[in-house]
């Protein structure tokens, strides 16, 4: 006997980011229409056999996508915009012209929004509805997709983005807050319903529809939304014999605040995460029962970090929400998407002393077997289980030595540490007259593009194909020709480029104690773009400088400041498997002594200009506005105060953020007391300019005047426009013009081009000033 097992969704890019090559290949033109489907049908067909081999009950499907699920859904409820259709392309190549924007024969159109998933590194393309729009069931892939796994013998458990969440995430045009009036709401429901008809006409056993946004605070009138979608909806199901159970799955938190709600409408099962939200979902369930016929799904197995679960505490949890009722099957906590495929083949990591102490994706699916076995294992059962004994000794005795220089360094630490002086409008005054910068000061992000001979150099060094001293002059080359090449077209700020770097933050953290780093463990980040985190396995400390070395080099080669490039403390944790047997916070604090060293060093090399990317810090704010100082920004933001805080006045330090939704948090974003920020403002509402104006924002800003994340060649108009409109929300003196993010994903044929544009555009605009 064992307990039913679950799982949300699982990775889709492939063991060997098989998906990535197959769509790229399909842009390029290398590979057909036909060869790219070939490849995701097989893919599809060997994560279902997969899953089934490991014993997993509830077999997602159509949690494939070839770019994302969100637009997926936007495809199947018909909420394409005009402007895509009129393109008048296939189905993929609709869903790649809103992924990435279209510049060709039929058209030149922007891509759709991109947003973060939650607090997840995960990005999806927000849903646009307008008054053309009309939601109604426009395609057939999750219907197809089931059917492909049925065919193989594999019955699956459709995976769909719910309809609440999908109208909390959509906007107007042009990222327009959306009223969800009547007629919208009834369309959804209505092909929600029919979807569900549908499957029940197919004998679907179970469908399994995601309502993250049912973690989030709620507004005035949410719970009332939610109910309406859902009335319509369920009846689709149908009755009796042949109706199809519905699984209303939650993630990434907690919905304490509407579970009583979620029981009144009678669904078969309800998914809670007991890895995040645990104590506040176990709370609820104890404090409103759960209604007869209703199964909890108990998300135990961790889809965010890839350490091994401990099953004594999963049992543990288990054993708690069973005083509230039996009916209880056990999940993965989220999908498995933001975890990377399997640890096999990572020869890097200890088979002995350090691989057991991870499970990926497939690993998990292991672990979700154990626990079910486990479950319903009696007490002495349990006493005798080999399993439960080696999974207990991971967690028993000491996996690292503690680090005592680490600890009384962080102890040794004073409120004056983390206060830079003097005040930052006396900053600003010395370093204009240091570094006689014109108004409107063009920059960009950092990276130039990382083109193929590059990665195909750093390939050859780790084969030892070329020496270090080969390697070196490469990359030296690189920063001469990028140099030469910002010089030619105007920029003021200049970067060195990042050639060096195969990673933001894997780069750093090879160059820092406490990090472990994998070969394969890739994971899907936006459209076909994969991330690979480095592992934090011990305490962190600087091992040597890091980027002195090219900073500098870059420096000497101009008279213009070049600007060094660091990655910020907090950035690095978030976008790293952090530990789970130390806190977020002293792991941050951690890295923060270490990239303070780093600060220190570029300064005294002679860099004026020092910017510490927190691109990620937005990302792991707590979704509930209650938690937002209690568990993050109350020791984030210090602690990146912490690394620059001992520079001199005239030291210019930037920082930058992807993604603008920082609305809600401007002052916080002040209080980091960076001179100047960057952020992405391109690709998302303009709502943040209105915050920045209203909150009086010291730093100065370079919200983004392009989306990089396109390979569109934006024109000097387009720029001049989005300057002006900058201008009418901030003073002239504060405003910096650069791109949204780092270049190195993109081609040097539209970099050169784009950036030649962007500086006649300020160039221009200076004129009018
Ligand atoms: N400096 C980094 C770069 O230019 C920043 C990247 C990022 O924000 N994601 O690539
Ligand atoms: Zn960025």
């Amino acid at each position: 006997m064992s307990a039913i097992t679950s799982v949300i969704g699982f990775p889709r890019i492939g063991a060997n980011r098989e998906l990535k090559r197959a769509i790229e290949g399909y842009w390029k033109g290398s590979l057909d229409l036909d060869g790219m489907r070939a490849v995701a049908r097989d893919l599809r067909a060997s994560h279902w056999r997969l899953q089934k081999e490991a014993g997993i009950d509830l077999i997602p499907s159509n949690d494939f996508s070839y770019y994302d699920q969100v637009l997926d859904t936007s495809m199947l409820l018909g909420a394409v915009p005009r402007r895509y259709r009129d393109l008048g392309l296939g189905a993929e190549d609709t869903l790649f012209a809103m992924g990435r924007g279209y510049q060709g024969e039929r058209g030149d159109v922007t891509a759709l929004p991109m947003k973060k998933w939650f607090t997840t590194n995960y990005h999806y393309l927000v849903p646009e509805i307008d008054g053309d729009t009309e939601i109604r069931l426009s395609g057939s892939k999750p219907f197809d997709e089931y059917r492909e796994a049925r065919d193989m013998g594999i019955e699956t458990k459709p995976v769909l983005i719910g309809p609440y969440t999908f109208l909390k995430l959509a906007r107007g045009p042009q990222g327009a807050d959306l009223t969800l009036e009547g007629g919208l709401i009834r369309d959804t429901g209505e092909a929600y319903r029919q979807i569900l008809a549908r499957f029940a006409s197919l004998g679907t056993d179970w469908v399994q529809l995601d309502e993250p946004y049912l973690v989030m605070d709620k507004e005035e009138g949410d719970l009332e939304l939610f109910r309406t979608l859902y009335r319509t909806i369920l009846p689709g199901a149908g009755e009796g014999e042949g109706r199809v159970h519905v699984l209303l799955q939650t993630y990434f938190g907690h919905v304490a605040d509407c579970l009583r709600t979620l029981d009144e409408l009678g669904f078969d099962a309800i998914g809670l995460d007991f890895v995040e939200g645990c104590d506040e979902n176990l709370a609820a369930l104890k404090a409103h029962g759960v209604p007869d016929g209703t199964t909890i799904f108990a998300g135990l197995v961790n889809g965010r970090n890839i350490w091994r679960n401990n099953y004594a505490v999963s049992l543990g949890i288990l054993d708690a929400i069973r005083q509230v009722t039996p009916d209880v099957a056990l999940s993965t906590g989220c999908s498995l998407l933001h975890v990377p495929f399997s640890v096999k083949g990572e020869e890097g990591l200890d088979p002995r002393t350090v691989r057991p102490h991870f499970a990926f994706a497939v690993e998990k699916l292991g672990e979700l077997h154990e626990l079910s076995i486990l479950a319903e294992t009696d007490e002495e059962g349990k006493k005798a289980s080999e399993q439960l004994a080696a999974n207990q000794k991971l967690f028993d005795g000491t996996r690292v030595q503690a680090d005592q220089a680490v600890a009384d360094r962080l102890a040794s630490l004073s409120e004056s540490d983390y206060v830079r002086q003097p005040d930052r409008p006396t900053r600003q005054s010395i370093q204009a007259k240091e570094l006689g910068l014109p108004i409107l000061p063009t920059t960009t992000i950092g990276s130039f593009p990382q083109t193929r001979e590059i990665r195909a150099q750093r390939a050859r060094l780790r084969k030892g194909e070329i020496s270090q001293e080969e390697y070196d002059s490469f990359i030296a080359s690189q920063i001469d020709r990028v140099i030469e090449h910002q010089e030619a077209i105007g920029l003021d700020v200049l970067v060195h480029g990042e050639f060096e770097r195969n990673d933001m933050v894997e780069y750093f953290g090879q160059n820092l104690n406490g990090f472990l780093f994998t070969s394969n463990a890739w994971v899907q980040s936006y459209g076909t773009r994969c991330v690979k985190p480095p592992i934090v396995w011990g305490d962190v400390s600087r091992a040597r400088p890091i980027t002195v070395r090219w900073s500098s080099y870059a420096q000497s080669r101009t008279d213009h400041v070049v600007k060094g490039m660091l990655t910020g403390p907090v950035t690095i944790l978030n976008w790293s498997w952090p530990r789970e047997d130390v806190s977020h916070r002293i792991q941050t604090e951690q890295l923060a002594l270490a990239i303070r060293d780093e600060v220190l060093d570029l300064e005294a090399a002679g860099i004026k200009v020092i910017q510490i990317d927190e691109a990620a810090l937005r990302e792991k704010l707590p979704l509930r506005r209650s938690d937002w100082h209690t568990r993050y920004l109350d020791w984030a933001i210090p602690a990146f105060r912490l690394v620059h805080s001992a520079v001199r006045p005239g030291t210019q330090i930037h920082t930058h953020m992807c993604y603008s939704e920082f609305n809600d948090i401007i002052k916080d974003i002040d209080a980091m007391d960076a001179d100047v920020i960057s952020f992405e403002a391109s690709r998302s509402d303009l709502t943040v300019l209105d915050a920045i104006q209203a909150a009086h924002f010291e730093t100065e800003a370079g919200p983004g005047v392009y989306d990089i994340h396109s390979p569109r060649i934006p024109s000097v108009d387009e720029m001049v426009d989005r300057i002006h409109e900058i201008l009418g929300k901030m003073e002239a003196g504060k405003v910096w013009v650069n791109p949204d993010c780092g270049l190195k994903t993109r081609g040097e044929k539209e970099t050169w081009p784009s950036l030649e544009h962007m500086v006649q555009a300020a160039k221009r605009v200076r004129r009018e000033l």
